[in-house]
Formats: structure tokens, sequence, C-alpha cells
């Protein structure tokens, strides 16, 4: 069962003091480049719809990075946003329909300056490590039978990426958090 080519052989561990690369989209000429100059975080496996998923793979991985930390270096005029409606801004590649990265406008989003990107377009290696699996029951809205959900379960737990239906408790309690302070329930 092919989850992603990331994660179905083993997870790769982090560099420590690893500080960024370079990711190219999938054309052989003209790539769009994009430079990180930092190391990404919260790396994960993310099951939603929307996140981009190279070919034959259930699972997108995506990590995020200061936005302030990601710029495009190459071939900008081939990036579109797939959806501009959407929360998070995702610039593909209009030629081969990579995403570079996704980004969010909203100031008060709970992620607003963290940029959303997938490293395993880059040659680099030591990026963060995928920590756990997100949206896993979102993966039925691709197509795969809700039969095979507690399987992959299990094998996303093996690989060690606890898989939860939305993001992880850490996340959601950062959400929550950002909730209660744009409510002044809780002190800013
Ligand atoms: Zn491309
Ligand atoms: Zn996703």
């Amino acid at each position: 069962m092919n989850l992603h080519p990331s994660i179905d052989n083993g997870i790769k561990t982090a560099n420590p003091g690893f500080s960024g690369g370079v990711l190219s989209c999938h054309c052989t000429t003209n790539p769009v480049t994009v430079r990180i100059n930092a190391q990404t975080a919260h790396n994960h496996a993310c099951g939603c719809t929307k996140c981009w998923k190279p070919d034959g793979a259930i699972f997108s991985v995506v990590a995020v990075v200061s936005r302030d930390a990601l710029e495009v270096t190459s071939g900008k005029e081939k990036l579109q946003i797939v959806d501009p409606s959407a929360a998070i801004q995702r610039y593909a590649c209009k030629d081969c329909g990579v995403h570079m990265f996704g980004r969010i406008e909203n100031k008060d989003h709970p992620f607003y300056g963290l940029d959303f990107v997938h490293t395993e377009l880059s040659s680099d290696s030591g990026w963060s490590a995928p920590e756990f699996a997100a949206f896993v029951s979102s993966i039925i809205e691709s197509g795969v039978a809700p039969e095979d959900l507690p399987a992959i379960r299990t094998r996303l737990a093996q690989l060690g990426l606890e898989p939860y239906d939305c993001l992880s408790p850490p996340l959601m309690d950062a959400i929550a958090t950002h909730v209660a302070k744009q409510r002044g329930l809780l002190p800013a």
C-alpha cells in the first residue's frame, strides 16, 4: 500500500543544524524554484483533498516554515493560485501542477505567518521529519475504500505517525487558544 514515497520505506530523521534548501517543481525545463532559509516544522502526512500529492500517493506530506524564510527564486511567472477562495492560497506550477507553497493572507488565521511546503521537492536532505498523520478519514473523499482505513491507520502507527482525523492535539490546542485569545477569554 503506497501511502507516500517519503514515508513508505520508513521515516528519514532531520539533521540537527539543517538550515534550509531549495524546492523545485517537476518541470524538466525552467522549473519553478523556491529557496527556504530555515528548517521546517510540524511536518506531517495529510489526508485532506486540498494538499498536493505525488502520483499514486494517498497522503500528502506537508510542513510549515515562516513566510519570511521563503523566497521564489525562479519561474515565478508560472505560479498560479489553485483556489483563491481557500484559507490557504496554494501556489502551483501551471505546467506540472506541483504546489510550491501555500500561504495564508488572513492575519486573524491561527497559522498566519506560516507557509506550507512539501520538502520532498528538495534534493537536500535533513528536513524535519514527518511527526503524525492528519485528516486521515478524509482520504475516503479521494476515493479510498472506507474498509481500508483500519489497515491504513495501523500502518501509519507502525511508521511512528500517530493517525488523527483532524490535526494533532498540540495543533488543535494552538488553534483553540488563538480563538480564545481573540475572544478575550485568555490573556493575549
Ligand atoms: Zn512545474
Ligand atoms: Zn492537507
